[in-house]
């Protein structure tokens, strides 16, 4: 942090004195350049903001301050007008379990009254923060709870990188200032694997991990978030240009006839469309393999014939395939794969040369674990005709 102080110039004097109508606007989540907009528009001279950008950037995510009576670089007068126009508002956690495997899930509050969750998974060298990206879920992939739900809404990008800086402040992450410098991660590594699609809502995810990634705040490097998606093909080399994170698809079957069952996007874009569009992939976004998310589903996707077709079909894409043994849910139409067969199929895929990880699940007993996740105050199913709808693609 810089430790010049800024002058008290005229500019900063003559700052308009009354707040914005309609309340004020939350900084989180505002890319470099819409927080410079904003600065400008509220009264900042030009010619001082990007400095200033630079200065509450640091604060908000470097330091993670909340009011701007903290911004001790900033000229008292600058301090209280900002906070007359600005806020620095992140989720409210409504309740925080943990699991007794130290996995904690966060129930959080955003605005409307809705609810999304938001799991942190401690490992021995890292530890794994699973971020959510719309309140439900458009999409009605058979297995997973979260695709019972209604999509409510996108969450914004305030709301998602919000996520971060709540698990970050509950873990006790932020640095102290005048203390040695922590150099162990806990939120090492984030996950886009919550509820919703991302690439549903990409102007927002996309800004939201700008932020996240930016060398002076939160930092973390591109190589250490990954994306999911079900497979949404168009958005896929966009992810790539514009985001620049690791991938990994929700792949689940080798035949479309079975994939247009579990994943109904495939009826959209099928595994030969889905397939072209992760071959581009690493080339455009410049990075290695793309994860290969696979469930295991007792007597649906599981043989050694579905193992053997999975390896032809990435034949030539740079991957691994991580193998998912089914979480239930109440109500779920499937059974998780025997521990035998889930071995037996990450066999035939090991010896084809792939790294093929079983995922353990984490945190099953607060129902945390992959898929499981649905808001609790978001009961609403989806009615029939919208998810025949979806399965059509239409
Ligand atoms: N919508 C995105 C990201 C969220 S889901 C996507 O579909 O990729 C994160 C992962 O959990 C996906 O691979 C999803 O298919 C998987 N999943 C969903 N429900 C599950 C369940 N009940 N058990 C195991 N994995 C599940
Ligand atoms: Fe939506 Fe992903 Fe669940 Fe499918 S698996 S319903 S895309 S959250």
């Amino acid at each position: 942090m810089t430790e010049a102080t800024a002058p008290i110039t005229q500019d900063v004097l003559t700052l308009p004195r009354k707040p914005p109508e309609g309340g004020r606007t939350n900084l989180v989540g505002l890319t470099r350049d819409q927080l410079r907009d904003a600065l400008v528009a509220a009264g900042t001279p030009e010619r001082q903001a990007k400095m200033r950008v630079g200065q509450i950037w640091q604060w908000i995510y470097h330091w993670g301050v909340r009011d701007f009576a903290q911004m001790t670089n900033l000229a008292k007068d600058y301090r209280a007008f900002l906070a007359e126009r600005f806020e620095i508002a992140v989720p409210e956690v409504v309740t925080r379990q943990v699991s007794d495997d130290g996995t904690r899930k966060y129930l959080l509050r955003i605005a409307g009254g809705h609810e999304v969750e938001t799991v942190y998974i401690p490992e021995e060298t890292r530890g794994t923060l699973c971020i959510s990206s719309q309140v439900g879920c458009t999409l009605t992939c058979s297995f997973c709870h979260t695709g019972t739900q209604k999509l409510v809404r996108n969450l914004t990008a305030a709301e998602i990188v919000g996520q971060v800086m709540v698990a970050r402040d509950d873990l006790g992450e932020w640095p102290v200032q005048g203390a040695p410098k922590d150099e162990t991660r806990l939120v090492s590594n984030v996950v886009l694997m919550g509820m919703g699609e991302p690439l549903y809502n990409f102007e927002n995810v996309r800004d939201a991990m700008k932020v996240v990634m930016d060398g002076e705040g939160i930092s973390l490097s591109r190589r250490r978030i990954t994306l999911s998606t079900s497979g949404v093909v168009p958005e896929i080399a966009r992810a790539a240009e514009e985001i620049g994170c690791l991938l990994a698809v929700s792949f689940h079957a080798t035949t479309d006839e079975v994939r247009d069952r579990l994943v109904p996007i495939n009826k959209r874009w099928n595994i030969a469309a889905l397939l072209a569009a992760l071959r581009d992939y690493p080339r455009l976004s410049n990075s290695e393999r793309i994860t290969f998310e696979y469930v295991m589903l007792k007597g649906v996707n599981d043989s050694d014939a579905d193992a053997r077709r999975l390896v032809r079909l990435i034949q030539g894409i740079p991957a691994k395939i991580n193998l998912i043994p089914f979480n239930e849910w109440p109500g779920s139409p499937y059974e998780r794969s025997d521990w035998e067969r889930i071995e037996a199929f990450a066999d035939i895929i090991y010896k084809a040369g792939y790294a093929s990880p079983i995922r353990t699940p984490r945190g099953e007993d607060i129902m945390a674990a992959c898929g499981q996740l649905k808001s609790a105050t978001e009961r609403e199913r989806k009615s029939r005709a919208q998810i025949e709808a979806e399965a059509r693609g239409s």
